[in-house]
């Protein structure tokens, strides 16, 4: 490798890229908000939560400040609140046990699967055993799509079903996602969703949304994403929020859904190199028969005890990882009093301590993407 290409260093995700490629679309539809002023509910905001059903197949949007929002807005619509357990896989980003935990109710973490790290239905049975022996009642399930990748929604559904559970679906890296060929927010569960800017459809800065074919729940969102308000605007109902998205983050949305399509089947690309550069060197993800990944992370797992020295020799050639999680959520100071499904949660531990997620973007090109992967062959077999 020559010692030019070398030096320059590869990107993790490429917000640029993406941005020089929409060009004056992105500066247009900004200086139209600046021209109407309409910064609060802008006609920008219905027009994308239109847009965004249509393409989920959702009956209703409802677009919020954070995908965190997102989550705490359903979980205060279901009215959970002390003495309710929610339960909800440990190996995630820590907002979703935190909105639960947010509303009094007591988070109960649940193992992941060790080949889509995404929920375990078998431990998701044993965390309603810990529960109930806790004391608490079972309300609600939080699904989570982790890194992309759907989690077996038909698997949750039915126990939701048996247990009369509602699901939330954590689809904050996963938005356009598909499961059994239909995508996420489209497939019957409630879905709350991120546009952070490091999501796989962000915006720049805050925003999330939430989808349901409930018109009724969608009117109390609504509601809760006002202060709680009623029709009388000077009685409020119900606990809210300010929870509003912007609308020049809509504006910036718009955009990015002309190109959202053509970027998953970038990502797409992307990812089956890595699965052909990497697979028989490390345990690289897989993606379960019928569903399309949006690749959020393209996270692999390392023979036991080396990770620091990968990243030390990777970050040498120029190249960028990050570790998603190093600790599950049980693990973290927040959390650890919070109880655990029985048989404990041995594969969200395994994963935090051996995973690496590599860079992934639509517009990570060939010769770079065989730099990264030249580095990494090296670093395992070196
Ligand atoms: C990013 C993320 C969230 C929170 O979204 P914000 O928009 O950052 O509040 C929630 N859950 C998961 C799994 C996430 O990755």
């Amino acid at each position: 490798m020559n010692q030019q290409l070398r030096s320059e260093s590869v990107s993790f995700i490429d917000i640029g890229a993406q941005r020089r490629r929409l060009g004056t679309s992105i500066d247009e539809a900004v200086g139209r908000v600046l021209t109407h002023c309409q910064f609060v509910n802008g006609p920008e905001v219905m027009e994308l939560e239109q847009k965004l059903a249509t393409f989920a197949g959702a009956k209703h949007v409802v677009s919020c400040a954070s995908g965190t929002d997102a989550l705490l807005m359903v979980l205060m619509g279901k009215r959970v609140g002390a003495g309710d357990a929610v339960l909800c896989p440990s190996f995630t980003f820590c907002a979703t046990g935190e909105s639960v935990a947010l509303t009094g109710a007591t988070p109960v973490f649940v193992d992941v699967d060790a080949t889509t790290f995404n929920m375990d239905v078998a431990s998701l049975k044993q965390g309603l055993v810990a529960a109930r022996r806790a004391g608490l009642r079972p309300k609600g399930i939080v699904a989570v799509d982790l890194f992309g990748q759907s989690a077996d929604h038909d698997a949750i559904a039915a126990v939701a079903e048996a247990e009369g559970l509602f699901v939330l679906d954590d689809a904050a890296q996963s938005f356009g996602a598909t499961y059994k060929g239909r995508r996420l927010g489209g497939i019957g569960n409630i879905m709350a969703t991120s546009f952070f800017p490091a999501k796989p459809f962000g915006c720049y800065g805050d925003g999330g949304a939430i989808f349901t074919d409930d018109a009724d729940f969608a009117e109390v969102l609504r509601s809760i994403r006002v202060h709680g308000q009623g029709s009388d605007k000077y009685d409020n109902i119900r606990l809210g929020l300010t929870g509003r998205l912007d609308t020049m983050q809509a504006a910036v949305l718009l955009q990015k859904l002309t190109i959202f399509e053509d970027e998953i089947a970038a990502r797409n690309v992307v990812a089956e190199r890595y699965a052909r550069g990497l697979g028989n060197m490390v345990t690289v993800p897989r993606v379960a028969a019928g569903n399309l990944s949006v690749w959020a992370q393209y996270t692999i797992r390392l023979p036991k005890g080396n990770r620091d020295g990968f990243a030390a020799a990777l970050k040498a050639s120029g190249i960028p990882t990050a570790v998603y999680y190093t600790k599950s959520m049980h693990q973290q100071t927040a959390y650890r009093h919070f109880p655990v499904a029985d048989g404990g949660l041995p594969v969200s531990e395994a994963l935090s301590a051996d995973v690496i997620s590599l860079p992934m973007h639509p517009y990570l090109d060939e010769p770079t993407q065989a730099r990264v992967i030249a580095a990494v062959r090296d670093a395992v077999s070196g």
